[in-house]
């Protein structure tokens, strides 16, 4: 391990100096490179493995903000000149194996699960680089590079089934736009309709929750009727199984109201036409839950009463990287989810670790740290214990909000969900 901190050390440099530079035009072509890819492990390691190479036709990310300084997320994928130096585009994402990572059964197994990733495709020959991030450090080390050669015949160049894709609303080119994909799971061809209504409608919620109701006009929303043999989900906990498109089911990790699904090969296969930013995957089902991974996808159910809330919940996990504020239910994870000896990666929870690097500019002055749940206090912004599922040592940013019991957000959600609008949409974040 000791070698990749040099990489790491040329990363940061080459960052610092050059993105600003990239051209989209001069090293990519407006469509996509589709790479997905394994991750095997346990608690104790990952490894990164390739499974196929895609051109695709459409690319839906932005065309100026092709370096991402977030660092949200477990993983980065990196894209570089052919000599290695000169960063061209990254993009940071987490994967639901990393969360298994976490879980107790992690411990016992190893496991593989097929990722993909999507960048924008590359005119000339190009090195790519995923890293994983390593929680004891928080920092990122590489686990797989790969030689591109656009002209290569390993490339598969192929069309994939054609879905009924349904324009939500558009609101102009993609590339200067979040393009928000609504994928169906669980509804039969016979649902297409209620697929299109309930799309629709869990749009509308979120274009009417703040900060997303000010930023309307900067979404494209489209809705993708991948068809399933069979309506519903699996509740595996229950001897429940459907064949579905894209075999989500609840009981994930053994959480009853856990809903998600690790086919990514299937995901990626149903938005190979459509210009993607964002997934959301609407399940058909009554039942109450959920899921969302950062810059992979969130899941909720088309027919729960409290759904429009949780989706919007779980989208602030897709789209912008928030953690959950909340810190008693039940969740899959170990006491290790969050090293408490580092700063989590997430906008909206700190372990006090590097305040500096978090909300600390949003406290009304004379904030005491950490901030007393008292009159004076609890409804300004401060920082609470409690949050990350653990009642102590992790701090969040108000006693309530979205990711928390379903609140407002609170404003470092807000400003979080904020610039990644902005970044999405090629605008200064
Ligand atoms: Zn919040």
């Amino acid at each position: 391990m000791k070698t990749k901190k040099s990489l790491l050390i040329l990363f940061l440099f080459v960052a610092s100096n050059s993105y600003a530079q990239v051209q989209f035009g001069d090293w990519f072509e407006k469509k996509s490179l589709r790479v997905d890819f394994a991750l095997s492990g346990n608690s104790e390691y990952q490894q990164a493995a390739l499974q196929q190479m895609r051109e695709e036709p459409v690319w839906g990310g932005p065309v100026k903000n092709l370096i991402d300084t977030f660092y949200y997320g477990g993983y980065y994928v990196n894209l570089y000149d052919k000599a290695g130096k000169q960063l061209i585009y990254s993009r940071g994402f987490n994967t639901l194996f990393e969360e298994w990572r976490s879980t107790e059964q992690a411990k016992n197994e190893t496991q593989s699960w097929t990722n993909s990733i999507s960048v924008p495709f590359p005119k000339k020959e190009t090195v790519l680089e995923i890293t994983g991030r390593d929680r004891s450090d928080m920092q990122f080390y590489t686990l797989m590079t790969l030689d591109i050669d656009p002209s290569s015949i390993f490339i598969d160049r192929g069309k994939l089934k054609e879905n009924a894709v349904t324009q939500i609303r558009y609101k102009g080119e993609p590339a200067s736009k979040v393009d928000l994909v609504f994928i169906a799971e669980g509804y039969t061809a016979e649902e297409e309709k209620k697929f299109e209504a309930d799309a629709g409608k869990f749009a509308e919620s979120l274009f009417n929750t703040p900060p997303f109701d000010t930023r309307r006009d900067d979404f494209n929303v489209w809705a993708v009727a991948l068809a399933s043999e069979e309506s519903g989900t699996d509740v595996s906990g229950k001897g429940v199984f459907k064949n579905t498109a894209l075999n989500a089911g609840y009981y994930t990790f053994g959480v009853s109201r856990y809903l998600t699904t690790p086919d990514m090969k299937s995901i990626r296969d149903a938005v190979w036409n459509v210009p993607c930013d964002a997934i959301f995957i609407l399940v058909n089902t009554d039942m109450y839950g959920g899921g969302g991974m950062y810059n992979f996808y969130a899941m909720g159910t088309s027919d729960n009463a409290r759904t429009p809330v949780v989706f919007v919940h779980e989208f602030g996990h897709s789209f912008a990287g928030l953690a959950d504020e909340y810190f008693s239910s039940e969740v899959a994870y170990d006491e290790a989810f969050y090293n408490l000896e580092k700063e989590p990666w997430e906008p909206n929870i700190t372990t006090l670790i590097d305040f500096g690097s978090k909300w600390k500019n949003l406290l009304p002055a004379n904030t005491p740290i950490p901030t007393p749940l008292n009159d004076t206090c609890k409804d300004k912004p401060g920082v609470y214990e409690g949050g990350g599922y653990l009642p102590k040592g992790i701090y969040r940013p108000m006693d309530h909000c979205m990711m928390r019991d379903f609140a407002p957000f609170c404003p470092v959600c807000s400003r979080a969900v904020l610039r990644m609008i902005n970044f999405l949409t090629d605008k200064s974040y």
